[in-house]
């Protein structure tokens, strides 16, 4: 065994050293022995359910498929750099790759908020119809482009929960002067709701509901909530999230990292984010159920849906908000303009699908 041990680190030692690809005239051979090592940085505490175990799945799957030659690791929140630098420090090319959510970075550019979910916006399914199949990723790349970043899609929560609160809200008036943890466009909603909205990373939330620093907050749903133990700092949890009703998560690679990889390795990433980003669907489709059945059965915590009048009231702020922008001839208006005829014309078949479907099989369990 030690005999073996000595020959993988010499074969480490030597074999990893060029990144650079071996050039034969003026074709790229494929070299099996070259070998790319990359870290990856993300806006999540280390392997927190579903949101930090997928960038851990993606390193692995990469790892096996590649057999070895990329190999990726993974660091969570603050480990490397704290959550909410994710986005510079893959765009400088501190590290290779990042995981986190595209809505944390307006203050790069305000497009992003479109490419984590939009208010009254697009579903998980629909999300991933419209960026793989209805121009989506595109625009994204476009966008992404003078950052040096290549984005995609890096998992989906399903709908989210309208989120914790200390208070009942009966009417759009108790949202007023509430100060809430809610990022991108649900944000802005929530403060022409005349709230104030802030952005916050995961792991500062239970304590900032603790101290009273904010008043309520949104995370993503019972899954991930439950772990955040919200139901120790809040009363009321409420639904549907209006705001998020189907946030998608981003993974996002260097493009000069991306560009030295051989063919079949960029390949196996983007493949390997495909499988991961519907794999975390999968996971929360399969875990906040028995979450939610734990928050309300063994913490007694209220759960409330959001009274008509109030969803009805941020519908019309958040089309308020979608026409300003989608009014607007830059990338942001066209991108805004490409998710609302997308949505327009989901909504149409869906009227008679999937909507039609929960309808019938609602009818039959009564
Ligand atoms: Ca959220």
């Amino acid at each position: 065994m030690r005999y073996f041990g000595a020959l993988i680190l010499i074969y480490m030692l030597f074999g990893c050293a060029n990144e650079k690809p071996v050039q034969t005239g003026e074709v790229t051979a494929l070299d099996p022995k070259q070998q790319f090592e990359w870290k990856l940085v993300t806006s999540w505490p280390k392997n927190f359910p579903g949101l930090g175990t997928a960038p851990e799945n993606f390193a692995d799957l990469v790892e096996r498929m590649s057999s070895g030659r990329l190999k990726i690791k993974v660091f969570g929140a603050g480990q490397l750099v704290p959550a909410f630098e994710v986005f510079d420090a893959v765009s400088q090319g501190i590290t290779q790759m990042g995981h986190g959510a595209s809505y944390y970075w307006t203050g790069k550019a305000e497009e992003t908020v479109f490419f984590t979910s939009v208010p009254f916006g697009l579903n998980a399914q629909e999300i991933n119809g419209w960026l793989h199949h209805g121009g989506g990723l595109s625009l994204w790349r476009e966008l992404y482009e003078p950052f040096n970043l290549i984005p995609f899609a890096g998992g989906n929560t399903g709908v989210q929960m309208a989120g914790w609160f200390n208070r009942e809200i009966k009417s759009i008036e108790d949202l007023k002067g509430l100060k809430m943890r809610i990022p991108g466009l649900g944000g802005e909603v929530i403060t022409r709701a005349g709230g104030t909205s802030v952005t916050m990373p995961g792991n500062e939330l239970y304590t900032s509901m603790q101290t009273g620093v904010i008043d309520a907050t949104e995370w993503v749903g019972p899954y991930n909530d439950l772990a955040l133990g919200f139901h120790q700092v809040a009363k009321y949890y409420y639904y549907p999230g209006w705001h998020e009703p189907g946030a998608m998560l981003e993974f996002i690679v260097n493009a000069d990292a991306f560009e030295r990889l051989p063919d079949d390795l960029r390949a196996i990433v983007e493949v390997a984010t495909r499988a991961v980003n519907q794999d975390m669907l999968d996971e929360y489709t399969a875990k906040n159920n028995q979450a939610l059945s734990e928050l309300t059965n063994k913490h007694g915590v209220e759960l409330r849906k959001l009274p008509e009048p109030v969803l009805s009231e941020l519908r019309k702020l958040s089309d308020q908000v979608l026409t300003e922008i989608s009014s607007r001839g830059d990338l942001s208006g066209r991108i805004a303009k490409s998710v609302k005829e997308f949505k327009e014309e989901s909504m149409a078949y869906h009227f008679i699908s999937e909507e039609a479907y929960y309808e019938a099989r609602r009818v039959l369990l009564e």
